[in-house]
C-alpha cells in the first residue's frame, strides 16, 4: 500500500535544503527583514510575470483584498457580490470594510456562476469579487460585461490563480486589482504567510503601499490611516527562488491534472474539473484538482485506508452556510456541489505512478459497490 498525503509541506524546506539554507544565512547577514531589496525584486518579478504594472508583497491574502476593497473606497452601506464556494477570507475582507458581502451560487465548472449575479445586484451594489478558484479563471468577459452595464466594480480573489488565465490575460489584471496568496500549501508558497496585491491602476497602487505600511511614505510622513500588513524580506528571498522555476511547476501540475483526468474519464460516479486545455479561452494552474463525488463521505475514507490524503475544501461548507456570521441565502446548487466536492492530492511530490495507483482506488471504490 502506498502512503501519500494530501499535502507534504516538509518536502518544500527538504528538496532543496542547500539553497534556501543560504538564501537563509544571506538575508539574515545583511540583517535585511522588513521592506529590502529582495522584496523590491520579488514584486518587479511577480508583476512583469503576471503583466500588470505594479504588485505589492503584503502579509497575506486576505489582508491584500481588505487593502484593495479600501483602496478602492468600499464601505459601509456597500454591498459586494461574491461566489459562495470560496474562502470564508472572500466575505471577510469585504465585511472588514462595513460592506455587506452577498453570496451567489458556483457554477459547474466551479467558478462563480455569472446568471446567478444579476439577479443579486441591489442600488447598493458597488463591486463584483469573482474567486479565480482552484486556479482557474471565471467567465471574465460575462463579469466585465455586468460591471459595465450596472457600473460595478470588479475585484479579483485570484489568491489561488498565480499565472491562471483568461484570454491570455493574467488573473489579478481584469479590474482594480487581485491579490495572490504565498499560504505554503498555493502553488508559490512560502514558509509562513505571504501575500501581494496586483494592479493596473496607480492611484490603488499608492494607496496599497501607504496601507500596508501604518500610512507612511518614503518620506515618513504618515498621510491616512494604515496597517501593519507587509511580506517579510526573507519570504521575499525564498519567493524569488521558488518563483525561477514556477513555469516549470505550472507545467509539472497541469501534467498531473492530465493524468488524472486520463485515468478517471470513464467514471460515471465522479465529475472531473475541466482537463487543460491548449488553446480555448482558459489557463489553468490546478491549485487544486477538485472532483465531485457520488458518495463522497465513504470514497474519502476508502482513500485513507488505501493510504491516500484528500481534503474538503473549506472544511466542506461554503460560505454562506456559515449561519452564525448572519447570511440568511439559500443556495442550492452550491450546497449540493459542497457535500459532493473532495480535493484529491495535487502538489509537486507526487508522481505519475501514484496518481495512476489512486485513480485505480478510485474505480476498485465504484465497481464494488456499484
Ligand atoms: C488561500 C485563500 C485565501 C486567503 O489567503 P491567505 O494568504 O491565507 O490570507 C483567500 N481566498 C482564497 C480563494 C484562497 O484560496
Amino acid at each position: 500500500m502506498k502512503n501519500i498525503p494530501f499535502f507534504n509541506y516538509s518536502a518544500l524546506f527538504q528538496e532543496n535544503s542547500q539553497e534556501l539554507t543560504k538564501i537563509f544565512k544571506n538575508v539574515s547577514s545583511r540583517g535585511a527583514f522588513i521592506m529590502q531589496d529582495d522584496l523590491v525584486q520579488f514584486e518587479e518579478n511577480l508583476a512583469k510575470y503576471t503583466n500588470v504594472k505594479y504588485a505589492v508583497g503584503v502579509a497575506n491574502a486576505t489582508d491584500a483584498l481588505q487593502l484593495l476593497l479600501i483602496a478602492g473606497g468600499i464601505s459601509s452601506g456597500d454591498e459586494v457580490i461574491f461566489c459562495s464556494h470560496t474562502m470564508v477570507a472572500t466575505a471577510s475582507a469585504i465585511a472588514f470594510t462595513g460592506a455587506t458581502p452577498v453570496p451567489v451560487d458556483v457554477d459547474k465548472d466551479h467558478m462563480i456562476d455569472v446568471n446567478s449575479i444579476e439577479a443579486a445586484i441591489t442600488p447598493k451594489t458597488k463591486a463584483i469579487m469573482p474567486t479565480q478558484l482552484n486556479g482557474r479563471m471565471s467567465n471574465m468577459d460575462e463579469i466585465l460585461r455586468i460591471a459595465k452595464k450596472y457600473n460595478l466594480q470588479i475585484y479579483e480573489d485570484s489568491a489561488q490563480a498565480l499565472g491562471a488565465k483568461f484570454k491570455g490575460k493574467s488573473a489579478g489584471s481584469f479590474g482594480i486589482g487581485g491579490c495572490i496568496s504565498f499560504y505554503p500549501a498555493k502553488v508559490l508558497g512560502c514558509f509562513g504567510d505571504g501575500g501581494a496585491v496586483l494592479t493596473n491602476n496607480k492611484d490603488i497602487y499608492n494607496r496599497i503601499k501607504l496601507l500596508r505600511d501604518h500610512g507612511r511614505g518614503e518620506d515618513g510622513n504618515v498621510s491616512i490611516w494604515g496597517y501593519n500588513s507587509r511580506l517579510d524580506n526573507l519570504q521575499a528571498a525564498i519567493l524569488n527562488f521558488f518563483f525561477q522555476t514556477y513555469d516549470k511547476t505550472i507545467k509539472r501540475r497541469r501534467a498531473i491534472a492530465t493524468l488524472y483526468h486520463e485515468n478517471l474519464k470513464g467514471l460515471k460516479s465522479i465529475y472531473l474539473p475541466p482537463p487543460p486545455e491548449s488553446k480555448g479561452n482558459h489557463f489553468d494552474i490546478y491549485q487544486n484538482y477538485e472532483i465531485e463525488a457520488n458518495r463522497r463521505d465513504e470514497l474519502k475514507e476508502y482513500l485513507v485506508n488505501n493510504g491516500i490524503g484528500t481534503l474538503l475544501q473549506w472544511g466542506g461548507k461554503a460560505v454562506h452556510e456559515f449561519r452564525e456570521l448572519g447570511f440568511t441565502q439559500s443556495l442550492p446548487y452550491t450546497e449540493n456541489v459542497m457535500r459532493n466536492s473532495l480535493m484529491l492530492p495535487l502538489n509537486m511530490t507526487i508522481t505519475d505512478d501514484d496518481v495512476k495507483y489512486i485513480a485505480n482506488i478510485i474505480w476498485k471504490f465504484y465497481n464494488a459497490k456499484n
